[in-house]
Parts: structure tokens; C-alpha cells; sequence
């Protein structure tokens, strides 16, 4: 349970997670690690992959790599957010950069948070955990 202005907020149960991310043996690591911490979890490898993906099913959750192939993943979360149907599902950037300015981006874009590779197994489960919660 986690107290937010005052509002009660429940942790949502078995999260639905879409994973964007175009390296394969990152998509490997994170299905394995957040299948093994209770999350469902969805992989596409493009932008492309992940908009054929949301119109299938609805995520409580998008782990966003931000350098893919093609449409980059924060041009994509540009587009996420400016679309009603999609706004409201937290985007959380994944990236390698860990230079200056890049956690300014990935918000300008409309992420909810900024995670950097490489992946840490360890914490990774946990850390998404905070952008789970829902007023249900
Ligand atoms: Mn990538």
C-alpha cells in the first residue's frame, strides 16, 4: 500500500507489461526477470512492433528502449502521449545513454521515468513497481 496525497493507492496484481526493446538478449533478460517477479509480459522490437502490440491488448506498463530501429522510442512516446486512447499508460525509458540531458528528454517526451542500461536484474522488478499503482 502506498500513500499518495492522501489516496490509497492498491498495487496492481499481475501487471501487464509491453517491453520495447530491439536487442535480443535484452528482451530475453527482462521477459525472464519480470515473468519470474509476477508481471505479463509482452515483447516488440520496433515502434512498429509495439503500435500492432497496444492495438491488441492494453498495457499497465511500456519499458521504452529508446534507441530501435526505425521510429526511435522517444518520437514514439511523443505519440503515445498526444493520443487519448494511450496517454495514460506510464512509459518508463530504457537507455544506454547515461549522458546529461538525456533524463530531460526522455520526460519532455512524457516518460513517467528513466532507467539505464545495462539491465539490473536485481532491482529492475522493483523499481518499475512504483509506476504500477492505480485509484481502483
Ligand atoms: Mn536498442
Amino acid at each position: 500500500m502506498i500513500e499518495n496525497d492522501g489516496a490509497k493507492l492498491e498495487p496492481v496484481a499481475e501487471p501487464e507489461v509491453l517491453v520495447v526493446e530491439d536487442n535480443p538478449a535484452n528482451q530475453m533478460l527482462l521477459q525472464i526477470t519480470l515473468a519470474s517477479h509476477g508481471y505479463r509480459v509482452t515483447v516488440a522490437g520496433s515502434a512498429e512492433e509495439a503500435a500492432t502490440a497496444l492495438g491488441a491488448k492494453r498495457p499497465d506498463l511500456i519499458l521504452m528502449d529508446i534507441q530501435l530501429p526505425g521510429e526511435d522510442g522517444l518520437s514514439f512516446t511523443r505519440q503515445l502521449k498526444a493520443n487519448p486512447e494511450f496517454a495514460a499508460i506510464p512509459v518508463v525509458a530504457l537507455t544506454a545513454h547515461a549522458m546529461s540531458g538525456d533524463r530531460e528528454l526522455c520526460m519532455a517526451a512524457g516518460c513517467a521515468g528513466y532507467l539505464t542500461k545495462p539491465i539490473d536484474t536485481r532491482t529492475i522488478a522493483g523499481d518499475l513497481r512504483q509506476y504500477l499503482t492505480t485509484n481502483a
